[in-house]
């Protein structure tokens, strides 16, 4: 979704003042459905309604402008408004007859909130305002139901009491029930009168006791306090988290809706529902919804009693479903979209209160899509829209079934949901006690790995498990990176539960798990369960939906999506995904698998090239072998291979766990010493006598390595630049393995990639060690293959002078984590200390390493890019951050004109829809008929 800014103040056109309010009523309204940022999406709703003729209680909107003076002037609005507002509600006293809150036939509205975009987090709707000790006995004396106006005065107080005076809901909670148990009853509606007057008296001693004054029994000052209450909602903290989440602009404003009350609580003949006009859960076309007969407002979604299916509402009412039928059918024809609706029965008449287009899951979408499409009520191109493209993984992953989700099952409902889908497994707290218990058999145990947090040295462990669950750790952290790279569930700082790697145990509401107990780990909402609750799995059937929404969509895609994949395993699913490519293979990743991390150690442990060479000798089979593999898995298409990137320190011990165990060596007993010798034995120790000179050789090593800010030191092309043969090891694997793949007929599209170049002159060197390379190995095999030799922009000083690096380097791959990192001079593993307080006070919008920064980062990729064509210009560019599975990131890595964007295997699909939708957008002019 887009951010939308307003100018700061509306333009007043010479002499006539802002229209701030507008009216609607039979059949006629000032304002319309178009006028969403006026109106707010409800007040746009009821207005398009009314003009459609439709049953709507009359009203007026107190439109978005009056919001922002309020903001503005710090809590006022000008005298305009108030005069505004009053004119409106005596044009409403005139039309209906009757007065706010006063004579025998007293006018009551609801004052409603309602922003452009639907949100969840704002304030409550204000139901009966107008009801005062007087005006409760005149609409008990016309109703003939003293029941229903003391239960419309007790509902008043309790919104208002909550809403407006901020008053504990506990508080008025309490009264009730203890109402309700003294008169043993479980539903509200078996209170009589008598009953609801006594809560009425209760819940006054409650508004003074926490207000010190009475509830306001004048119901203009009502009115006026609740509309301002609407516009103070808008800066509340769940309305500003709700923006944030959703990347809705903060300055939009709320309108206000006023509206004269109909009621679903006049008895048997009256009710109150909501419904879809299609399934918003899985999409089928079915009428779907739920009523409760004798009920107001929010009863039917607040669980006070349990709701009846809408079917039901045929055999209650017969002509009051079938219209309600009409209409909404009406309704979704006019909208042209699935739509979300609530209306009211008073005494056997129905009444529309509300229609929006209905937020629904990534299935309901593309189905809902495809049916209107063949029911001619939208075209494909409008289809394509109708989905958010990060939405496509739900066809990827299986679901919880939440039928059997039970509040008791609950170990966390906090976690974060780092990455989709939901498994079912047996906890384990290492990542060797994950392989282990995997099994080898083809029969794998499905197993989920607890940690603290996750560090590369669990990638192993990573590998086997079907899920994994932290303790610590944010959205980018290396667990939610790196299973959202896989595909794999994963729910991250869960800190609720607590984990114990030593003690191999895991606590959460006051139970302790041991290794070998199961848990179901819900990666889409964050959830931890108990025990193994059921799931059920990607449909299909839903699948062939998909394929057929996306045939739709991808003529109009311009840039092209690879994958990021380091094993020919990623690179298989990347294409069944149709991935075109690899962006970015880190060929370090090959190196931290379990048979291969010694031989890497081995080589950084040398401290002369002599070694090194010996090591590094060791190592090429294994990288030749990996990158066969890739170059077959991609048969005729692109592979872009990043030489080593990473500081070498990752891949030794801690410094201070070196220390530990040195300084206790002399200490340690027979058995604590074999146990060194294994743990030790990867860096050579072959018996407890070698051990004090292995551990002090290793922490020498280890110093040597050591770096204040490991990000910013000895790695990237730094260490190809250092350690020459190491380059010439992997140029040497590449090329070898391109042509014992062209051999077998394979057809091969090598891009060799240098990391973190700044000048020209690291490319220059790098270049001539790949290119010299791949002679030697043409020359020895008698064949050549066609490769590319380019770099990562990833610095800033290398977006500034990519016109002089393009002069050697043949592509460009912007690898936007570390362009961020060094652009902010953030830290990612590190932001999450302050990027909270951040995004609370608005100091950024979004975590600049989930969505690419456009004003900086991506003036700095747009730099390049033009900077870069200078020199070449059919330069090549692509990005391979995490921002490339980003819809925006990839809506603008398209405008800026990259080639191809670069992500996850995972989200290859939610990148071709994105990078299809701007392809759309710029071809048709228009944002489709997006739902928000
Ligand atoms: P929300 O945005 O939270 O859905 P609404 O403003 O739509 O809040 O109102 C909450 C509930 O009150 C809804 O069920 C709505 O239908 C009902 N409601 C709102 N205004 C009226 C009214 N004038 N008469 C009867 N019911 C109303
Ligand atoms: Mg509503
Ligand atoms: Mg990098």
């Amino acid at each position: 979704m887009s951010t939308y800014t307003l100018p700061e103040t509306q333009e007043e056109q010479a002499g006539s003042p802002v229209k701030y309010v507008y009216f609607f009523a039979d059949g006629k309204a000032e304002g319309n459905g178009t006028m969403k940022n006026e109106l707010g999406g409800k007040g746009a709703g009821l207005a398009e309604m009314t003009n459609a003729g439709l049953p709507v209680p009359p009203g007026f909107t107190i439109q978005t402008e009056a919001c922002r003076e309020y903001m503005r002037s710090g809590g006022k609005v000008s005298p305009e408004v108030n005069r505004q507002t009053e004119d409106g509600l005596q044009h409403l006293e005139q039309l209906q007859r009757q007065k706010l809150g006063s004579g025998e036939n007293p006018l009551l509205v609801s004052v409603r909130s309602g922003a452009k975009f639907s949100m969840p987090g704002m304030m409550d709707t204000i139901l009966n305002l107008g009801l005062n000790d007087q005006s409760v006995e005149a609409l008990a004396r016309r109703s003939r139901n003293p029941r229903f106006a003391y239960d419309s005065y007790r509902r008043l107080i309790q919104m208002f009491g909550n809403v407006v005076l901020e008053i504990p809901k506990s508080a008025f909670d309490e009264v009730f029930d203890a109402k309700k148990k003294h008169k043993k009853t479980k539903l509200d509606t078996d209170l009589d009168a008598k009953a609801l007057k006594e809560i009425i008296g209760e819940y006054k001693k409650v508004v003074k006791k926490h207000t010190k004054r009475d509830f306001p029994q004048d119901p203009h000052e009502q009115l006026i306090m609740a509309r301002d209450a609407v516009f103070r909602s808008w800066q509340n903290e769940r309305a500003k988290h709700y923006r944030r989440i959703n990347n809705i602009d903060d300055m939009l404003g709320t309108a206000v809706n006023v509206q004269a009350m109909v009621f679903g609580n006049l008895g048997e003949t009256s009710g109150t529902g909501v419904g879809f006009t299609r399934n918003p859960a899985i999409g089928t076309k079915e009428f779907y919804g739920e009523f409760l007969m004798n009920a107001q407002g929010e009863d039917v979604v607040a669980g006070i009693r349990t709701p009846v299916p809408i079917l039901e509402l045929q055999k209650v009412m017969p002509e009051v479903y079938k219209q309600l039928r009409e209409i909404t059918t009406r309704l979704e024809k006019h909208y042209r979209d699935m739509q979300d609706f609530e209306f009211t029965i008073q005494d056997g008449k129905l009444y529309m209160l509300q229609t929006r287009n209905g937020k629904r899951t990534g299935l309901a979408a593309v189905r809902v899509a495809i049916q209107m499409v063949e029911e001619g009520l939208i075209t494909k191109e409008e289809a394509i829209f109708r989905i958010d493209p990060s939405q496509v993984v739900d066809f990827l992953v299986a679901r919880l079934d939440e039928k059997d989700v039970r509040p008791e099952d609950l170990l966390t409902a906090k976690g974060l949901p780092a990455s989709p889908g939901a498994v079912v497994g047996q906890i384990v707290f290492t990542a060797d006690d994950a392989v282990e218990m995997v099994g080898h058999g083809t029969e794998k145990n499905p197993v989920i790995l607890v940690r603290g947090e996750t560090t590369p040295e669990d990638i192993h462990g990573m590998e086997v498990a079907i899920g994994i669950l932290t303790s610590r750790g944010g959205m980018t952290s290396h667990a939610a990176v790196v299973t959202r790279g896989m595909g794999k569930c994963c729910v991250a700082g869960a800190g609720e539960i607590s984990v114990d790697e030593r003690a191999n145990e895991m606590r959460a509401q006051g139970q302790v798990f041991k290794k070998g107990d199961w848990i179901t780990l819900d990666g889409t909402t964050g959830r931890v369960l108990r025990g193994k609750r059921k799931l059920l799995p990607p449909d299909p059937e839903n699948l062939a939906k998909l394929d057929k929404f996306m045939s739709w969509a991808e003529p109009f895609r311009k840039i092209g999506v690879r994958a990021n994949a380091d094993i020919p395993r990623d690179a298989i699913q990347a294409r069944a995904f149709g991935a075109e490519g690899i962006g970015l293979c880190r060929t370090e990743h090959m190196f931290f698998a379990q048979d291969r991390i010694p031989l890497m150690r081995a080589m950084i442990l040398a401290d002369n090239e002599k070694d090194r060479r010996a090591a590094l000798k060791k190592l090429l089979p294994e990288q030749r072998r990996d990158f066969v593999g890739l170059f077959e898995a991609m048969d005729g298409l692109p592979v872009t291979i990043r030489l080593l990137d990473p500081p070498l320190h990752e891949f030794l011990p801690k410094r201070e766990k070196l220390m530990v165990d040195l300084g206790a060596l002399p200490y340690a007993d027979a058995k604590r010493k074999k146990a060194l010798v294994s743990e030790y034995s990867e860096y050579g120790a072959k018996g407890s006598g070698d051990l004090k000179k292995l551990l002090s050789d290793l922490l020498h090593r280890v110093e040597d390595l050591h770096e204040f800010n490991p990000m910013l030191g000895h790695r990237g092309c730094r260490l190809g630049i250092t350690y020459p043969e190491i380059t010439e090891m992997q140029a040497r694997a590449i090329f070898e393995a391109a042509v014992d793949a062209e051999k077998k007929g394979v057809k091969t599209h090598v891009e060799v990639m240098i990391p973190l170049v700044a000048t020209v002159k690291e490319m220059e060197n790098q270049g001539a060690i790949v290119r010299r390379v791949a002679d030697e190995v043409f020359k020895e095999k008698g064949k050549t293959v066609h490769y590319l030799v380019g770099t990562m922009i990833e610095l800033p000083r290398a977006a500034l002078v990519a016109d002089e690096i393009a002069k050697e380097a043949e592509f460009f791959s912007f690898g936007t984590n570390d362009l961020t990192q060094t652009t902010f001079g953030f830290s990612r593993d590190d932001i999450n200390k302050f990027l909270p307080i951040y995004l609370d006070e608005g100091i950024l919008k979004q975590d600049p390493f989930q969505v690419i920064d456009r004003d900086g980062v991506g003036e700095l990729v747009r730099i390049g890019i033009e900077r870069g064509r200078k020199t070449r210009p059919h330069l090549k560019v692509g990005i391979c951050g995490e921002h490339g599975g980003d819809p925006s990131s990839v809506e603008f890595c398209h405008a800026v004109g990259m080639d191809y964007v670069a992500c996850s295997p995972f989200r290859v699909l939610t990148a071709r829809l994105a990078a299809a939708q701007a392809g759309a957008s710029d071809k048709l002019k228009t944002e489709g008929g997006r739902t928000k």
